[in-house]
């Protein structure tokens, strides 16, 4: 049949719209990789392209959609069934709804893995560490193996998973990986090996994956040409958002899905690449185009629709230093009087202060709370801000930073449900049973060796010798596995089982008892979005609900709030008004990145990234005094700071400077904050996170 009429093509340039109808009429199109800089279109052009396959007749149910955070794929449907409305009218959303492969690779991932775990000795029952499980797990074992006892320089729980980590994502052995980022460690390469031995072990006993083996698995489950073929043959399309911070394993995952590459459509920026940390490569958009035969089509996309030319000329400048890159520089119509600003104030107090009254400004002026946005470098740098916000009743969501999910009152509930699930987990195992007054590692430990993998857990649990000093704790615990293991109750009413079983502890344990109750509650609202009990774990766990001002949870979606984020969060969005908080050496670059060619290119590269996230107004904010944190030799202080070397006096023209406060020559300004309240607002959005 003709192709429909598609009047959405009419909105793009040349080069998106060949991007969108590459392949048009066949049914494996050639793989395509959409090469462009910020701002460009390229999530635009791969949403239109998928709306553009949906319209002319490929199946949503055949399609899998890979990006960087499950927030990202939902906002990708959205667009997509707003695209594909044009056409389809209401039967779009019928269509988008069908989209259901779309997240993250890890979930992605989790999902793929229940179906063939089978094949690979993986029980479908298996429950997902985050990295706190995972660093605790490394720790049981590290015990169980006797390294922590006998040298007390062993590398510490969190440095043991990092190097882990890195050898898989990274497909690298542990040699290379402590020479090139752990030289400290680099003595005791073969301890390392035994422990990271014992502790797939641990993992393969007790049922449980953690974030790497998501991945792990999945390329290992690929690398059978079997199941490759299988799983690949439920796809005809496969897209990938972000592509330059993807890692070799998962390159290696969709060529194995995809051997020809036709039916690959990846888009992504090197000049945006941040996480080659979690093992990110470079070289996987690079190379893109070579791997397949034939070779991949490649578009480059140079216009750029989202940043006024003022913003973009100093966004450009500040990437034009880096050492190499593919991408040119943009251009746009978007003509602008005002430069963004380089504002100096004294000290972070002030530069929150600043902030917080900008913020105010712009809402008078006419943008909302949720057109403007605060980016930083590292999560705690939005501390004093975070006060000042609260202290002014200024709603916020802060992106990237401490998770609902790390709240101890939460995961303490979310182990019962885990261990309910699979009761061999033991980190969940020992969490729980810990809760239970007068129970210690000792007893806890006693009980899930009794456990051990028993099929009949409650049989198992019942005839457990009960721990000395529990009481009736312990048969209440007892009861509440036992009705939730049996499942009669159905979900999500479980939760609010767990939640009660729960209380009596939370009250025990918890002065603030009354705020976490809130939270939990608010945690079965979230309950209530999900399926089953299997999927609200693997997915929270994934890709947890991020923090917010307000205590009972996420603000609803009608609320106005001002968006916090961390630059590496903020990846792909856009906002009318940009803060950069401490755009000081020592915070971008980061200290730790200093000395190192690559990790100070990358620090540029984050700075790019956070520039051309603004579409009409940027300010950069350098305080002349910053705060750092617990360095151990140093400890806290204050520093002296400079202005970016990312921003070298070259480049100033591109910038208005400025001064806040603006002081007052007949004596200065005054200083309208009282350090008492702060403290008590600091304290109160600490314990929230405890
Ligand atoms: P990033 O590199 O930051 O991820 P991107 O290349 O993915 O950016 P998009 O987010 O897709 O860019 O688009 C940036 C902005 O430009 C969006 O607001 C989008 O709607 C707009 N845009 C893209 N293409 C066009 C076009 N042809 N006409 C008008 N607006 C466009
Ligand atoms: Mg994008």
């Amino acid at each position: 049949s003709p192709p429909r009429p598609a009047p959405y093509l009419d909105k793009l340039n040349d080069a998106q719209r060949r991007a969108v109808e590459h392949g048009s009429g066949t049914s494996a199109p050639t793989p395509l990789l959409v090469i462009a800089g910020a701002g460009s279109g390229k999530t635009n052009t791969l949403a239109h392209r998928v709306a553009h396959l949906i319209v002319n007749g490929a199946d949503p149910r055949r399609m899998m959609l890979l990006t960087f955070s499950r927030r990202a794929a939902t906002e990708m449907t959205r667009r997509v069934e707003r695209i594909a409305r044009n056409v389809l009218g209401e039967g779009a959303a019928v269509m988008t709804d069908a989209l259901t492969w779309s997240g993250t690779f890890h979930g992605i991932g989790a999902r793929l893995l229940r179906d063939y775990g089978p094949e690979l000795g993986l029980e479908p029952s298996f429950t997902i560490h985050d990295r706190e499980d995972s660093a605790d797990l490394m720790n049981l074992v590290r015990h169980d193996v006797g390294f922590s006892k006998t040298e007390e320089r062993f590398p510490k729980k969190g440095t043991c998973l990092a190097i882990y980590s890195r050898c898989v994502n990274a497909e690298q052995p542990i040699e290379t990986v402590l020479g090139a980022s752990f030289p400290w460690c680099a003595a005791w390469a073969a301890e390392l090996k035994e422990l990271f031995a014992a502790y797939v072990e641990a993992k393969q006993a007790q049922n449980v994956l953690d974030y790497d083996d998501l991945l792990l698995c999945w390329a290992q489950a690929v690398s059978d040409p079997d199941i490759a073929a299988d799983i690949g043959g439920r796809f005809d399309h496969l897209f990938v958002d972000e592509y330059q911070d993807t890692n070799r394993l998962q390159s290696s995952i969709l060529v194995a899905l995809k051997p020809d590459g036709r039916g690959l459509t990846v888009v992504g920026d090197d000049a945006q690449s941040i996480y080659s940390f979690r093992a990110a490569e470079i070289r996987n958009i690079l190379d893109f185009p070579q791997i397949f035969s034939p070779p991949a089509d490649i578009i480059t996309l140079d216009r750029n629709y989202r940043s006024t030319q003022p913003i973009l000329t100093a966004a450009n400048g500040v990437i034009e230093l880096a050492r190499e890159r593919f991408t040119k520089n943009l251009w746009t119509e978007r003509e602008s009087a005002a430069k963004p600003r380089l504002v100096n104030v004294r000290d972070e107090a002030d530069q929150a202060r600043f902030v917080a009254e900008r913020v105010l400004e712009n809402r008078e002026g006419g943008s909302t709370l949720k057109q403007q946005a605060v980016l930083f470098r590292a999560s705690h740098h939005s501390g004093p801000l975070e006060v000042e916000l609260t202290r002014r009743n200024i709603p916020f969501k802060k992106f990237g930073g401490l998770k609902f999910l790390d709240a101890a009152h939460v995961k303490d509930v979310l182990a019962l449900l885990r261990f309910v699930e699979n009761p061999r987990d033991r980190v969940a195992g020992f969490r729980l049973l810990q809760l239970l007054p007068g129970v210690g590692p000792t007893s806890a430990q006693r009980v899930l060796d009794h456990i051990g993998a028993a099929t009949d857990v409650i049989g198992a649990l019942s005839d457990a010798p009960p721990p000395p000093r529990a009481g009736d704790d312990w048969d209440d615990f007892t009861r509440a596995v036992g009705v939730l293991r049996q499942g009669s109750l159905g979900w999500p009413a479980e939760m609010e089982r767990a939640r009660l079983w729960y209380e009596p502890h939370l009250e025990r344990i918890h002065e603030d008892f009354s705020t976490r109750r809130a939270d939990l509650v608010q945690l079965e609202q979230i309950a209530s979005g999900y399926p089953s009990r299997e999927r609200f774990l693997t997915e929270l766990t994934l890709d947890p609900p991020d923090a917010t001002s307000d205590e009972a949870g996420p603000p609803h979606l009608d609320e106005d709030y001002l968006i916090l984020s961390t630059i590496h969060s903020a990846k792909g969005q856009e906002w009318k008004s940009v803060f950069v908080l401490n755009v000081v050496d020592g915070c971008i670059p980061i200290d730790l990145a200093v000395g190192e060619t690559d990790g100070i290119e990358e620090e540029r590269r984050l700075l790019y990234v956070a520039m051309t996230r603004a579409k009409d107004d940027l300010q950069l904010i350098i305080p002349q005094r910053f705060f750092t944190h617990g360095q151990a030799a140093r400890g806290d202080r204050h520093v002296y700071a400079s202005r970016t070397r990312f921003i070298p006096s070259n480049l100033l023209p591109h910038f208005e400077q400025a001064a806040w406060p603006i002081t007052n020559p007949a004596g200065g300004h005054v200083r309208a904050s009282s350090n008492t309240v702060r403290l008590d607002v600091a304290a109160r959005m600490r314990s929230m996170w405890r």
